[in-house]
């Protein structure tokens, strides 16, 4: 039963949702903000606007979970069945909720427009519940005790969704439940297998206290892992288990916290003020389009050379090779890497070269890149991708410049 059982659910209701015109991004929303809280959702169902199975659903929701978040059918339309179907189940009036009354009637009347029973509609509620106003649209919410659950009621339109959730619903579900604060760190690796990281993390994930816990989230190439940690454990622990993470990480973990690794290498170009400039061919601009998207970009970011075919290297570069074969190699990439830096003077550059597919050699799959990061001193790298998806590798080669960019930036 529920009070052993503190469970919340949502109940999306829309035909809309049911035959593939939109996705159910409410609940979406709803889970993030109930997981910020330390709080997770059990539970989604959309159903189609009708008043059997609405009711159905509400009714088992309600002896199962302590919080029923539902949303759509508040509007003025005749698919619109929500607040019916409640008044029904309580067996109350329907009756209008006359702040948002006056707010319908300026809202009209500064538009010229008529009052019409469909436009009243959306300001009626079940008598028997409380009003959750709604700061962004017409049509009001409501939420009443189910049971032992409480069933909150909002319009399906996401701004006002969110609005309401926000500003009623969530101050209401800290009373429903203990909520405590949950605080996280997160690591960003590259180069390690999201296997490996869960292995490294066994003897950690053992000891972590209870309602404490590591979140994997692979985003390819790179792995991430969050450490989620209540507060009533307090700082100290916390920190402490960082640091162990940390350790255990070092080899792999490009940043701690959420930036992008196109942010982390800006933002160290900017640290140290030096220049970067790319020459790229199987990324085909890539990791420089990566970069420029970062504000603060200008300032560091010189540009790139997108040298593609043999007779693009050999008329920007004079880089010459007779077969295509020969220019998927560590000699291109460290001629890429020379030339650019002759032309365009920077003190970093960047360049890759490899095979993206379908094609490949007999000795090098498809997946296989050429990586040369010049500065003070020449780092070279071969690597072969776990993917033969063309645009899967070529995210992937260039998020291994980026990295090794990074990897020059903090060498001593
Ligand atoms: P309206 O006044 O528009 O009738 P309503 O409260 O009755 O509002 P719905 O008619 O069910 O809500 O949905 C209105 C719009 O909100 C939908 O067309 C859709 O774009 C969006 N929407 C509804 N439900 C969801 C959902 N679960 N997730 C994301 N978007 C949704």
């Amino acid at each position: 039963m529920n009070s052993s059982n503190p469970s919340i659910e949502t109940i999306a209701i829309g035909d809309e949702l049911l035959v593939g015109k939109i996705s159910d991004t409410n609940s979406q929303f709803v889970a993030k903000q109930l997981f910020n809280l330390g709080l997770r959702l059990h539970r989604s169902t959309v159903v189609a606007d009708d008043l059997n199975d609405i009711t159905q659903a509400l009714q088992e929701s309600s002896e199962r979970s302590r919080a029923i978040i539902v949303f759509g059918g508040l509007g003025p339309t005749s698919d619109d069945k929500t607040a019916e179907c409640v008044a029904k189940i309580l067996k109350c009036k329907i009756v209008e909720h006359i702040p948002s009354k006056e707010k319908l009637f300026s809202y009209l009347s500064k538009r010229g427009r008529e009052v019409t029973s469909a436009t009243l509609k959306q300001i009626l509620y079940p008598e028997a519940t409380q009003v959750i106003i709604n700061p962004k649209g017409l049509a009001p919410g409501f939420f009443f005790k189910m049971g032992e659950a409480t069933a909150f009621f909002l319009p399906g339109v996401p701004m006002e969704m969110e609005a309401m959730f926000l500003e009623t619903v969530i101050p209401e579900i800290r009373k429903l439940f203990q909520v405590s604060k949950l605080w996280s760190q997160t690591w960003r690796c590259l180069g390690i297998h999201e296997s490996q990281v869960q292995e490294l993390m066994n003897p950690i994930e053992k000891k972590l206290p209870q309602g404490c816990y590591l979140g994997y989230r692979t985003f390819f190439p790179e792995n991430h892992l969050t450490l989620y940690w209540r507060e009533e454990f307090g700082e100290v622990k916390f920190k402490e288990f960082q640091s162990e993470i940390r350790e255990v990480l070092k080899a792999w973990s490009y940043t701690e916290g959420d930036r992008e690794l196109e942010q982390v290498v800006v933002d160290e170009l900017v640290r140290q003020k030096k220049t970067l400039a790319l020459a790229e061919s199987c990324t085909g601009g890539l990791t420089v389009q990566r970069l420029t998207r970062i504000a603060g970009a200008s300032e560091v970011i010189w540009g790139g050379f997108t040298s593609y075919q043999l007779d693009a290297k050999n008329k920007m570069f004079g880089i010459q090779f007779s077969d295509p074969k020969d220019a998927v190699s560590k000699d291109c990439s460290t001629a890429l890497a020379r030339e650019a830096k002759k032309k365009s003077g920077c003190d970093l550059v960047g360049s890759v070269t490899g095979y993206m597919g379908p094609a490949a050699s007999e000795t090098d799959p498809v997946g296989t890149v050429y990586l040369s990061v010049l500065g003070k001193m020449l780092n070279e790298k071969k690597i072969i991708l776990p993917t033969s998806d063309r645009l899967r590798a070529q995210w992937g080669a260039s998020s291994y410049l980026l990295q090794m960019l990074l990897q020059a930036l903090r060498q001593k």
